[in-house]
């Protein structure tokens, strides 16, 4: 087929979906168009009041075209702004607290921004669908995050700018999904970074009709140059193998995002930059996180004399080229592949990707980083998928070794440790990644410090860095917290909001001249960061203590500092390179990661369903991919590889 036919066919195909789809709706509907937005087809209507009273009609025209579909009134059809805001405001009880109410006449939409949302949409969604009769506005509701949040107004606001490019965007990658290919006979994935390292995750999977991207990441070290803290990095292992896969960027059809970790989409806006202009598939909290990291970065790097891969504008054509999806959300992303997220424990957001390609041609499951065991913040990763047949799983504790304390000993040493050195008057700093370890920290604190017993200790608890938007941007989605913590929130009473945390704002030196206190620091492996300015304050004095509760990677100054390294060069306050004796006192507790250790890695390939045919380890240093995929071989009886980067696997 050549692409004229294969375009003429397209169209024919769409004209008698649009039509099948025309036909089983009520002629009294008055329909006007059919459109696609990205994944999912829109229908307006002229009066879609007769869809909206009718929930079947809907149900049934979405099972009998296996899309999901949108019904909106014709822009005709729709109530001025004014009087929709006044009527909008009179249908939902006060006690909503509305924030804000924002029209997208592009879309026929309406944002309504609450404190309560659940009260906006009424008990099995009556509200929302009273104001769609009333004013022909399709409602949209948004949290009110408890605390501010600059990173939440920002990313909200920039998809109210770019209403018009949103709107052709989706429209051009509609009909890119929907175009009709010839049916696929094989696929396969090539191993694009983080395949026997931990760092710029990429994983290509090719059909003879798509292109997608799993994860597109940097390596953590060469953040920031100039300083002793990256003395060993190595500008060549920074960034995924694109340039070596024969792949061009406009060959792209999707980029899928598993959790807004720099590791596994820090090179992202890199593609922006140099003409990707598809869609970027993620979970709504990964898009607002990733916001928030890949300014940082920017920043952070150009703070230092750096030069940074690409800037704030690249980031921001990033945002624009999202599309969001919750978990169990099942999404067309080509014509002949299915993404699902579902979740993966590790971080706020963080998904576990489900990919069936053909119509039962091939499974692939992707854990990206996922964690499946106790935390105080999610729910452990889930192990139901409809198929699977391939395995793609992350290894950072994969090795032999790798057992991590149970969790409430680790709390304990964690606060016995803490206890001491306050005792003592001196000050404890714990370098964290703003996201997700910091926010688990910060639960683990409140629980002992906030409440009476042993460890209530009368000291502030300072957080610096992007920990305070990091937390409030977890309070505008409760819903994928565990479920004590969403009803804290739910109720106003945030453990992120306890009046035992103080926020920093630049006034770090003043606060070394004040008494025994925590600090939370972001910049978890210390390669940059607000930890690396404290912990030059915080060395000489042995008073003092660093505790380490994550993962530090091989040659970041974390890891150094845990091998004992004595003395250090880095940059003060005015950027000048100075010499840093080590005396303070080292710590590692293990027990607090958001990664599987050992024995949950190999738990969670054994209570997985179905049981895969096939597994491959990834993120983890060499011989923990190696020792990982030997053992699951073993035990689970499967064939178990561990890639190589730049490896391509014939999957099907
Ligand atoms: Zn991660």
């Amino acid at each position: 087929m050549d692409e004229k036919e294969a375009k003429e066919k397209s169209k024919e195909q769409l004209d008698q979906l649009f039509d099948k789809i025309k036909s089983m709706l009520p002629s009294e509907a008055e329909f006007v168009k059919a459109e696609f937005e990205g994944p999912d087809i829109v229908i307006y209507l002229k009066n879609a009041k007769a869809v909206y009273q009718d929930d079947a009609i809907v149900r049934s025209i979405a099972s009998a075209i296996k899309k999901k579909l949108i019904i909106r009134s014709d822009e005709s059809h729709l109530m001025e702004p004014e009087k929709a805001k006044e009527m909008i405001t009179s249908l939902v009880p006060v006690e909503a607290i509305i924030a804000n109410i924002k029209f997208m006449p592009k879309f026929s939409e309406v944002y309504i921004e609450a404190m309560k949302p659940g009260l906006v949409i009424g008990k099995g969604g009556s509200t929302l669908k009273n104001i769609s009769m009333q004013t022909g506005w399709c409602p949209k509701v948004l949290r009110t995050p408890t605390m501010s949040s600059d990173t939440i107004t920002g990313v909200r606001q920039l998809m109210f700018n770019e209403e018009d490019f949103r709107k052709k965007f989706l429209t051009n990658v509609g009909r890119q999904i929907n175009r009709v290919i010839t049916k696929s006979e094989w696929v396969k994935a090539t191993a694009l970074g983080g395949y026997r390292e931990v760092g710029r995750s990429s994983l290509l999977l090719e059909t003879p009709n798509s292109k997608v991207i799993v994860d597109c990441g940097i390596s953590p070290e060469p953040a920031v140059r100039g300083s002793e803290a990256n003395q060993n990095s190595d500008i060549n292992r920074a960034f995924p193998y694109l340039d070596s896969a024969n792949l061009s960027i406009n060959e792209l059809d999707a980029v899928i995002v598993t959790h807004s970790h720099m590791d596994h989409m820090g090179f992202i806006p890199y593609l922006f930059k140099f003409g990707y202009d598809g869609p970027v598939y993620c979970t709504p909290p990964t898009r607002d996180m990733m916001a928030l990291l890949l300014k940082d970065y920017v920043k952070l790097v150009q703070r230092s004399g750096g030069v940074p891969l690409y800037d704030e504008k690249d980031v921001r054509k990033l945002l624009m080229h999202t599309i969001t999806r919750e978990y169990g959300e099942v999404t067309n992303i080509t014509d002949e592949i299915k993404l699902t997220y579902h979740n993966a424990g590790h971080i706020l957001g963080s998904g576990t990707v489900h990919l069936h390609v053909g119509e039962g041609l091939y499974n692939i499951v992707h854990t990206g980083d996922m964690k499946y065991g106790f935390t105080r913040l999610l729910d452990p990763a889930s192990t139901k998928y409809p198929r699977i047949d391939a395995l793609f799983i992350e290894s950072t504790y994969g090795g032999s070794g790798d057992i991590s304390p149970n969790r409430h000993d680790a709390e304990r040493q964690l606060m016995d440790i803490i206890k001491r050195v306050i005792q003592n008057g001196g000050k404890v700093l714990i370098p964290l990644f703003a996201v997700g370890r910091s926010q688990e920290l910060q639960l683990v604190l409140e629980s002992y410090m906030g409440n009476e017993g042993p460890y209530k200790l009368d000291v502030p608890i300072f957080l610096d860095g992007m920990i305070l938007d990091a937390s409030a941007i977890h309070t505008a989605y409760p819903e994928y917290l565990k479920e004590g913590l969403r009803n804290r929130i739910l109720n106003n009473r945030s453990p992120f909001e306890n009046e035992i945390f103080e926020v920093i704002r630049g006034e770090r030196a003043e606060l070394m001249e004040k008494g025994p206190a925590i600090i939370l620091a972001s910049g978890g492996m210390m390669n940059g960061g607000a930890s690396v300015d404290y912990f030059r304050m915080l060395a000489e004095d042995p008073k003092n203590a660093i505790i380490f509760v994550g993962f530090n990677s091989a040659n970041s100054l974390g890891r150094r500092l845990q091998n004992g390294l004595k003395e250090v060069v880095l940059p003060d306050e005015d950027g000048k390179l100075v010499p840093v004796k080590v005396n303070l006192q080292i710590y590692t507790v293990d027990g607090f990661s958001g990664h599987s250790d050992r024995r949950q890695l190999i738990n969670f390939v054994e209570n997985i369903r179905p049981k895969p045919k096939m597994v491959f380890t990834m993120h983890g240093e060499e011989s923990k991919c190696e020792d990982l995929a030997r053992s699951l071989g073993r035990i689970m009886h499967i064939d178990a590889r561990a890639p190589m980067n730049l490896d391509t696997i014939r999957l099907k």
